[in-house]
């Protein structure tokens, strides 16, 4: 009883923030994005440019993995170390000084999955607002991207619990028992999944070209495709059916970043297999 009653609670704050965030869409659609690109898109980028490379980060308190001195397994160094390399990045380290409801510490091995999948991420362009990852102590989401703005701006709060390390990126048939492990892989795919939602919170307009691009190439994806999504709880968006524009955006989402995860980290589909 008590369980389910925390399900249902916790079924509801997903709903809620994320009829937030669409509603947010629906009222200003394609105006917002049209703004954000004029934002230089290199602090999020995976490739360090050649002026990057020549100059070397400040080294006031060692807060780049490469340099002497760095302590990798010092959670508050990769921290350190993210917020320093991306601005825009805020991961909350869960002490006295700095906390958040719900929040638990971080590993160091989970900071440093997190440095990577910020550098390596496919849209990692698109990740130009205020983010601010939280480590929550539940077991519900693996990983939720909660909608806000910012100044005027929309930002996100990406809060990761335990379970990312047992959800596979893909969700598919072939993932069916590697739930059973915990797999960095999980844990980044995770991490992929709520930054692609980020993405498109920030350019709502990225859900529309995934949208074409699956037409342009006759691939389009549907809800419980076998390799895809096919153990998504896609019963989250049952309420919205009466509203099928609405349903359909939500679940192209979901597609679109479950789809990138499995691009990233799914070992299947970096098989070359199809
Ligand atoms: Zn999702």
């Amino acid at each position: 009883m008590q369980v389910s009653r925390r399900r249902s609670l916790a079924r509801r704050a997903i709903t809620t923030a994320l009829t937030f965030g669409i509603a947010g869409c629906a009222f200003q659609p394609h105006v917002e994005p049209l703004q954000i690109p004029t934002v230089p898109a290199q602090a999020f980028s995976g490739t360090p440019s050649a002026s990057e490379a020549a100059t070397p980060p400040p080294t006031a308190d060692v807060s780049s993995p490469a340099e002497p001195g760095f302590d990798p397994d010092d959670p508050e160094a990769w921290i350190a170390a993210i917020e320093e390399r991306w601005p825009n990045v805020d991961v909350v380290v869960c002490d006295a000084l700095e906390f958040a409801e719900g929040c638990v510490p971080w590993t160091a091995a989970e900071t440093e999955l997190l440095y990577g999948t910020l550098g390596e991420h496919i849209l990692s362009d698109y990740l130009d607002g205020p983010i601010r990852f939280v480590r929550d102590d539940g077991e519900e989401w693996h990983g939720l991207m909660v909608p806000g703005w910012s100044d005027g701006r929309p930002s996100s709060e990406i809060r990761i619990d335990d379970s990312a390390w047992h959800t596979p990126p893909a969700l598919g048939l072939l993932d069916t028992f590697d739930v059973l492990f915990r797999r960095s892989a999980h844990f980044q795919g995770t991490l992929a999944h709520e930054l692609t939602h980020a993405a498109v919170w920030f350019h709502p307009d990225l859900l529309g070209r995934w949208i074409d691009a699956q037409d342009a190439t006759g691939g389009d994806l549907e809800m419980g495709d076998w390799r895809l999504g096919f153990w998504y709880n896609w019963g989250v968006y049952e309420e919205y059916e009466d509203d099928p524009a609405l349903y359909d955006e939500l679940v192209e989402g979901e597609l679109f970043a479950i789809t990138i995860a499995a691009v990233m980290y799914d070992p299947w589909l970096n098989q070359g297999a199809d």
